[in-house]
This record gives structure tokens, C-alpha cells and sequence, in this order.
């Protein structure tokens, strides 16, 4: 009996945030753009005796974005040291979160409209993100501006099932993060970075199936098109494989976007490579169950809750996820629909909003004011336009004859006709469509 394949994806998102300073120096928590090596100091470039001290904010910001995506806090939480040696990394290991992170089993409401579903959490962990390595064809040049800012990495259950699937879980991840503030994830300026772990598994004909013994990481991947196109190369490059009666190997592999295919970069390193141990420099922290609640007293309306506010005020289809998009964009919505007081309606407003691609700075009484004039301006019906038209049409039969004659342009010239009789209180596009068929009506 012939089985079929699931794909099994895992998937590691890494954000920046955007505090102050760094995650355990007084160091500007800046880097894009800047000159190299401008904004370090012995803590973030590891030199010995160099003593970390964490960065509260980072910390509380991290528990904020675990409760949002469901996760229990675990009430006491550390700092370990991942040990490799990369350049980029001078100390020889990364301060991270290994054995008790901040947040660990929550779940992030992914698909609206009809699909409903989640994505599981397995853990969101805090730790420091490492410098930057520039090649060129004869040396490596390092960069230490990055090093030690706050990175939250938030890493999902293996529940993801295909490369659209994938897409709709790390959308929703940059809008949530968005939503709090803490970072703008711009994937071009490396503030969200993907990794995506990917095997693919044989069902039973009931559908059920074991986790594969192995697992492909590949690595940055830099936009959401990239990780579509890698996550179904990778699903086809394993099925192929499968079905010839062997294992895909356990490795890392990189994606090259030109040729849109993933290669090979190096075995898979496993947690027990990585010799984790406790941090023996910062100490464990303790958070009471009243201190955690009151983060989460923090939290307001999160996007699926927006999205399902619109859809209950009449906001349908696509519109519903393009405004649900920002935080300001909802709040503009909400306030404009408020200030219309009913002179417009929500599918309206939110068709005006999407096609005219209204700025999220925008201000309410303004945009109810762009929406009143322009359907103000055009407030005749089309029976009055009919009207307007037929008199036309009987007020300039040379003009009839000429359009008759194959003269199309003399339209132009009715359009005129009746936009005066109307006092431009018409629609240009219904008046065309009225004119156009009568005149041929009444041939
Ligand atoms: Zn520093």
C-alpha cells in the first residue's frame, strides 16, 4: 500500500527589539546603518573580566510578547551559555535561554474566515544577538555593532503543514510583535530573521503519522517569499528521496533565491554540541504570579480580536486582514466610523481606505471629510442621470449623428452636456455608462 506525505515544519523566528540599550551593556541599542565598531564596549565585545548586567526592559518585554502568544511564564527563569566558536561571537558562546525559558507551550491564533486554526509555541527565549561577518574574496571583516542586542526567538511546534501555511504563521508572528511595539521586524534590516526546520513524514490510511527521524534547518531566509519557495524545494527534494527507499540527511542547508533552490551547508548540530550550562554570571529570576498577571494587564486587543471586531461591524473578505494589518489602522477605522455617525458605511470606509491606500497617519476627521465631499460631489442617482442623459440625447441630435457616424469622440461632448445639466453632481463613470447605452439603444 502506497502511503502519502506530510510535511512537518518548525519554524524559528528571531526578533530584535528595540530598547534602549543593549541586552547586557550601556551600549546604544542601535546598529543599522552605522559605522563598524562604533557602539561596543568590553561587555558586548567579550573580553575577559567583562561582567554582564541584563536589561530589565528586554526582559519584561519578552514576557509581555510570551503571554500574547498563550505561554506559561515559567516563574523562575535563567540565562545559559550556548558554547560555539564563530568570529562573530568573541567570547566563544552566546548568552541565551536553554533549560528554562521565559515563556514555554502557548499557541498563536493563525487562520481567520472560515479556517479556523492555531499554531503551537514550544518556546519564546531571549538572548543576545551576535555580530555581523562581512566576506570578501580575501578576508572576513567583522562588525561588533549588533553584538549583545536583545534578540527574542520564538519557536513554534512542528505543527505547520506547508510553505502557505508557513507564510500565514510568520505573518501573523511580524503583525502580533508589531502590535506591542517592540520591534518593527523589518526582514530587510534584519530586525526578523526565519530559519525553518523541515521533514516530511509518511501517513497511515488513517491519516496518522510518526515524527521523521531527521530534520533539514535552512537558514536565513530573508523574506516571506523566500521561505514559501525553500520550504516546497525542500519538500520536493525530500519526497524524492523518500520514495527512492532512503532517509534525507540530518543538516543545515542554505537557500540561493536566484536559482531558487536550497544546498547543502553543514551536519545539524544537536543541543548536546552545544555543551549548555547555566550562566553563571547573572542569576536566576523570580517573577510572583500577581507581578506576571499584572504584565499581562498590559495587553490590549490583539489582531485576530480586531479582525473579528471588523467582521462584526460588517467588514468583509480580504478587507478585514488589510486593515487588521496595523494597530493604526484599526484605530483609524474604528475612530472615522465613529465621527461618520452612520453618513458612511463600514464596507465603505474600509473600501476606501484599502483602494485609496489611506496613510495610517491620517487623520480620522479628515479622511470622514475626503469620504463625505467625494460622495457628496457625485450624490446624484442614476435615475436623475438617465434623465439628464435622454435630454442630452434629444437636445443635440448633430452631435447623435456624428457619434452614429463612428465620430465616438462627440461622448465627450454629451458627458459635458449632462454633467452641466447635473451641476457635476454626477458620476463621470455611471454618466458614460448611461450615455453609451442609450445611444445605442435608440438607434
Ligand atoms: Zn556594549
Amino acid at each position: 500500500m502506497k502511503s502519502s506525505y506530510l510535511p512537518i515544519i518548525g519554524i524559528e523566528v528571531h526578533v530584535e527589539l528595540r530598547t534602549k540599550s543593549k541586552m547586557f551593556c550601556s551600549c546604544h541599542n542601535r546598529h543599522f546603518g552605522q559605522k563598524p565598531n562604533t557602539n561596543v564596549c568590553p561587555v558586548c565585545l567579550g573580553l575577559p573580566g567583562a561582567l554582564p548586567v541584563p536589561n530589565i526592559k528586554a526582559i519584561e518585554e519578552t514576557i509581555i510578547i510570551a503571554l500574547t502568544l498563550n505561554c506559561k511564564i515559567n516563574s523562575v527563569f535563567w540565562f545559559d551559555r550556548k558554547n560555539y566558536f564563530y568570529p562573530d561571537l568573541p567570547k566563544g558562546y552566546q548568552i541565551s535561554q536553554h533549560f528554562a525559558p521565559i515563556g514555554i507551550n502557548g499557541f498563536l491564533p493563525v487562520f481567520g474566515e472560515g479556517k479556523s486554526g492555531k499554531i503551537g509555541i514550544s518556546d519564546v527565549h531571549l538572548e543576545e544577538d551576535t555580530g555581523k561577518s562581512l566576506h570578501t574574496e580575501e578576508t572576513t571583516l567583522l562588525d561588533y555593532n549588533r553584538s549583545g542586542v536583545p534578540l527574542v526567538e520564538i519557536v513554534s511546534k512542528p505543527e505547520i503543514h506547508s510553505s502557505s501555511e508557513a507564510k500565514e504563521y510568520l505573518k501573523r508572528v511580524q503583525q502580533t510583535i508589531r502590535w506591542l511595539g517592540f520591534s518593527d521586524c523589518d526582514m530587510e534590516k534584519g530586525s526578523m530573521r526565519l530559519e525553518a526546520n523541515i521533514s516530511v513524514a509518511e501517513t497511515n490510511q488513517a491519516g496518522n503519522y510518526q515524527l521523521p527521524e531527521y530534520r533539514v534547518e535552512i537558514k536565513n531566509l530573508n523574506s516571506f517569499r523566500f521561505v514559501e519557495k525553500a520550504i516546497d524545494y525542500e519538500i520536493s527534494r525530500q519526497i524524492k528521496i523518500l520514495e527512492s527507499g532512503l532517509l534525507p540527511k540530518q543538516e543545515t542547508r542554505g537557500f540561493n533565491s536566484q536559482k531558487g533552490v536550497t544546498y547543502p551547508q553543514r551536519g545539524k548540530e544537536v543541543a548536546k554540541d552545544y555543551r549548555y550550562f547555566p550562566e553563571p554570571d547573572i542569576p536566576p529570576f523570580k517573577f510572583s504570579s500577581k507581578q506576571i498577571s499584572k504584565f499581562g494587564e498590559n495587553i490590549s486587543e490583539m489582531p485576530w480580536q480586531a479582525e473579528d471586531n471588523l467582521m462584526k461591524l460588517g467588514v468583509k473578505g480580504q478587507w478585514v486582514k488589510i486593515i487588521a494589518r496595523r494597530k493604526e489602522t484599526v484605530r483609524l477605522f474604528l475612530e472615522s466610523q465613529r465621527l461618520s455617525s452612520n453618513k458612511i458605511s463600514s464596507q465603505e470606509l474600509a473600501g476606501w481606505m484599502v483602494n485609496k491606500k489611506t496613510k495610517q497617519d491620517t487623520k480620522p476627521k479628515d479622511l470622514v471629510e475626503e469620504i463625505l465631499t467625494e460622495k457628496n460631489k457625485f450624490s446624484l442617482s442614476e435615475d436623475r442621470i438617465a434623465i439628464f442623459a435622454e435630454q442630452a440625447i434629444s437636445e443635440n441630435p448633430k452631435a447623435v449623428a456624428d457619434y452614429r457616424q463612428g465620430k465616438t469622440q462627440v461622448v465627450g461632448f454629451l458627458i459635458g452636456q449632462v454633467q452641466r445639466k447635473s451641476q457635476g453632481k454626477a458620476d463621470p463613470n455611471i454618466v458614460t455608462k448611461i450615455l453609451l447605452r442609450k445611444l445605442k439603444q435608440n438607434k
